[in-house]
């Protein structure tokens, strides 16, 4: 574990967010922690006699003075038990913008410095509470916006993930430990290593790792959400489907057709997982220079979407400008999913290509028949098997991934290395480097400035 280069100092801010509310709590963190608390509280009793994880009541003065700040619950974590791994006090006070920087200018003029964004997690990280992918997880949960996206933080701050890449750090030092034997051995010319039984282990390490790559769309779609764009020719409904979905009136719907002429966004809650509908302008020729600007953001979008729905009005044959829709839409290389409109009126009509009718759903935007259908098949193509367990582990950053990918390919590399029969030491060297890349998701090798980037992405007082 990394020795914390920073501890010599105390930090404080403010980690609830600005605003007014019931309370509002200032974090304070280091080795003077407490003596800087005791500068500005006045209690019953001084906090360095107040036991671990108590909470007393005292009010705050600016050090040296008697005038009252605000008055406040105090509680006392000793190191190494708190979040930061460090002595640490928080003051609940009340939630008031001004009161709440007023006990922190307080307590910064009793010797305290201002904590950057991060830098409780940041020294929670580096006094080994937390690794990385769990540090991370901290700030996936906070800024989770759906159930599926708090799901997958919980279990990676848990550790799931954390303890999967430990499994696979500790089949390498083993193989690495077996290969140095082996080197020692080489002067006497005896084989010290089934290498057989080597590359099935990495074989199979490899099938682990890329595995643990392949939920990575998922994960990402349950922390991101999904980006679902409605294409469509004018007046086939797009609005009104927008407006089913969100089970509320959203889009302006009219009979004339080429009124949407902007996109238009919203989210959906569905079932967990965070969907973002984009109705878009009509996609059609046109010479107005307003709408063409539409189409050409209509355009963009679907270059955008995680997903394409393509609506047709089914009272009406296909005609050239459906067909435009349909192949931009088969030119995305994204799932895409094809609904006929309007099926409440008595001229919708069966399409003519029994492939059309096979790819597609019957709905009314109007009445609503067939919506949950439609819905169900979004969450399908989104989600496959439905939101992860708390058991299931997946990950869901791109940073993970590519160490994930990195550490796959040296252990192709190691595997072709022992194919060959190339010196033990390349293949020592593969793995090092398999190890490295998996040690930067866990936070053992990873470089200092990534960290720092990482960690300021905090917020402040976190
Ligand atoms: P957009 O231009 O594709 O966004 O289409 P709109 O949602 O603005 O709808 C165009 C016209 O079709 C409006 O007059 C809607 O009332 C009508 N419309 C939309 N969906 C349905 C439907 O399911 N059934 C019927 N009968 N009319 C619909």
């Amino acid at each position: 574990m990394k020795n914390s280069p920073y501890s010599h100092d105390t930090i404080a801010a403010i980690a609830t967010p600005p605003g007014e509310g019931g309370v509002a709590v200032l974090r304070i963190s280091g080795p003077e922690a407490v003596g800087v608390a005791d500068h500005v509280f006045m209690g019953r009793s001084p906090l360095r006699e107040v036991g671990a994880g108590h909470v007393v009541y005292g009010r705050i003065t600016a050090p040296g003075s008697k005038t009252v700040i605000d008055e406040v619950l105090a509680t006392v974590f000793r190191a190494p038990r708190s979040y930061t791994g460090e002595e640490v006090v928080e003051l609940s006070g009340h939630g008031g913008v001004f009161v709440s920087r007023k006990v922190l200018e307080a307590v910064l003029s009793a010797g305290a410095r201002l904590a950057r964004p991060g830098e409780f997690t940041q020294r929670a990280f580096l006094n080994g509470k937390l690794d990385l992918a769990q540090a991370q997880a901290v700030a996936d949960l906070i800024h989770a916006r759906s159930e599926s996206a708090r799901r997958v933080a919980v279990a990676q701050l848990g550790g799931r993930l954390s303890v999967v890449l430990q499994g696979f750090r500790q089949t390498l030092i083993e193989a690495c430990g077996l290969l140095e034997i082996e080197l020692d051995f080489v002067a006497e010319d005896i084989e010290a290593i089934d290498k057989t039984a080597l590359a099935e282990t990495l074989e199979a390490l490899r099938r682990e790792v890329r595995t643990l790559i392949q939920t990575y769309e998922r994960g990402r779609v349950c922390r991101e959400g999904v980006r679902l764009v409605i294409l469509g020719k004018p007046n086939v409904g797009k609005s009104s489907l927008l407006n089913a979905l969100l089970a509320r009136e959203r889009a302006i719907v009219t009979d004339t057709p080429g009124t949407t002429r902007d996109t238009i966004e919203d989210q959906l809650d569905l079932d967990g997982l965070l969907v973002t509908i984009t109705d878009t302008a009509g996609i059609r020729q046109s010479n107005d220079p307003v709408e063409q600007e539409g189409v050409r953001r209509s355009e963009a979008a679907a270059h955008q979407a995680g997903i394409v729905l393509v609506v047709l009005d089914g009272s009406r044959v296909l005609d050239e400008e459906d067909r435009a829709v349909i192949s931009l839409a088969q030119s995305l290389n994204v799932p895409q999913l094809l609904v006929r409109n309007k099926s409440d009126l008595e001229t919708f009509v069966k399409p003519s290509s029994p492939e059309l009718l096979e790819a597609s759903l019957s709905i009314s935007a109007q009445t609503g028949a067939g919506v949950d259908a439609l819905v169900q098949e979004i969450k399908a193509h989104a989600l496959g098997d439905g939101l992860p367990g708390v058991d299931d582990v997946v990950i869901a950053h791109l940073r993970h991934r590519d160490a994930l990918a990195n550490t796959a390919s040296f252990l192709s590399q190691a595997l072709a290395s022992l194919a060959d029969d190339m010196s033990q030491e390349f293949v020592a060297l593969d793995l090092r480097g398999a190890l490295e890349s998996l040690g930067e998701i866990t936070g053992e090798t990873t470089a200092d400035d990534i960290l720092n980037h990482l960690f300021s992405s905090f917020c402040i007082g976190k």
